[in-house]
């Protein structure tokens, strides 16, 4: 497991440097390479271990036939439908772990960085990486039984790939087009908004901010400072003023 860890890790890395390189913004490049690496290894680590108790479920068998075939239009439907729901789902995790004091005590690890960088998305306490990986796994095993579970982690963690673009050093904006898709500069401005009344809360359909009332979007530039913001935050810093949401 933590050979995997590892492997994971450096390949990502070798890519996000590389992209750093190509894309980072001006300025803060040398950002990029300040990594997490202890809570990064932790988080995938516990990400691991949920698929694998998970796996050692016993098999519930009330899955309906029409899903046993893993091609059927059924099945990709129900898959898609799925990855819309989990979206939804994460979106009101994200907001509990910002409104519930007892929660953020663990989420705030994930805000406490000044920087970001694609290692930000793994910088994580282990209640959250474990408590929201093993509540994704299990809804998926009970949805689509366990021969189906590795299939679907992958296809899911396609997202975690994803989640390390959003925290990337760089300055992607969709424009309108984000109110459907998030992009960097959107999760960007989730680390720069108050934390106790946070924004942009959405993993990766914005539409959820939206409907909710949590939407800021892309503003007109990428936020200069991040980490833990709260309304008794000065408007000013090293002589710079500072946008407080
Ligand atoms: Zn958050
Ligand atoms: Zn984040």
């Amino acid at each position: 497991m933590l050979l995997f860890a590892i492997i994971y890790y450096a390949v990502n890395g070798v890519f996000f440097s590389f992209f750093n390189f190509l894309f980072g913004i001006n300025g803060r490049k040398n950002s990029s390479k300040r990594v997490d690496f202890t809570k990064s290894m932790l988080t995938l680590m516990m990400w691991m271990l949920s698929f694998s108790l998970i796996s050692l479920l016993p098999e519930f068998g009330f899955q309906p036939a029409f899903l046993s075939d893993i091609y059927s239009f059924w099945t990709i439907a129900i898959i898609l439908i799925a990855f819309i729901l989990i979206d939804f789902l994460e979106y009101w995790i994200h907001l509990f772990f910002h409104k519930s004091p007892f929660l953020w005590k663990f989420h705030r690890v994930h805000h406490e960085s000044f920087e970001l960088n694609w290692s930000k998305a793994l910088r994580l306490s282990v209640v959250e990486s474990f408590g929201t990986s093993l509540f994704i796994n299990l809804f998926l095993f009970i949805l689509f039984g366990k021969e189906k579970l590795i299939l679907l982690v992958i296809l899911f963690g396609s997202k975690r790939f994803y989640g390390f673009f959003l925290h990337s050093n760089t300055d992607v904006a969709y424009g309108k087009a984000v109110l459907y898709f998030s992009s960097p500069r959107f999760h960007h401005w989730h680390h720069a908004t108050l934390t106790q009344n946070p924004l942009n809360l959405s993993t990766l359909f914005p539409i959820w901010d939206k409907i909710f009332g949590t939407y800021y979007g892309e503003g007109s530039e990428i936020p200069r400072i991040y980490g833990i913001r709260n309304s008794e935050d000065k408007l000013s810093q090293n002589g710079k003023t500072i946008q407080v949401i």
